[in-house]
């Protein structure tokens, strides 16, 4: 006990002596720096740090999706408005005057969750719905959708 504390009040003059000693502190910085490179320069480090980004940020995606979608739904939860697809993975906002991607571009949003927080920061403007891929890509492609000409 009695070593533990002469160890903290060493540790505290240590500190405050190199801290104040500009020459000193710059050293351990850079020796933290070294550091810190090492175990970037890990594979085993990368690894888990980047399943743990793609991890968050799909949590974090899917959440705001959600919200988003549930909004332009209208409903309480969100559905495809051309044929009612109800399964979020397959479902995203959908520019009406089909400007989509144009636009997203020159916002500098080109999918992914920046959209969808853009969208929430705006407050939800008019002018956006809720589409399947299926649907959004036939409208891309052909003009269309089957759903709608069929029925
Ligand atoms: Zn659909
Ligand atoms: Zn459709």
């Amino acid at each position: 006990m009695e070593d533990k504390e002469k160890h903290r009040i060493r540790n505290k003059e240590w500190y405050k002596k190199t801290r104040s000693n500009s020459e000193a502190w710059n050293k351990r910085k850079k020796q933290q720096r070294i550091r810190y490179a090492r175990m970037k320069s890990n594979p085993s480090f990368k690894r888990r740090k980047r399943i743990w980004n793609a991890k968050s940020y799909a949590k974090r995606k899917a959440i705001v999706k959600l919200e988003v979608l549930t909004h332009y739904s209208k409903e309480r939860s969100p559905v495809c408005k051309c044929c009612g697809e109800k399964n979020i993975e397959f479902l995203g906002i959908d520019h009406v005057k089909g400007k989509g991607s144009k636009h997203r571009k020159e916002l500098g949003l080109t999918g992914g969750i920046n959209f969808y927080r853009w969208l929430k920061r705006k407050h939800y403007p008019e002018g956006y719905r809720v589409l399947c891929y299926n649907c959004n890509l036939s409208r891309g492609f052909f003009g269309y959708c089957p759903h709608k000409r069929s029925g």
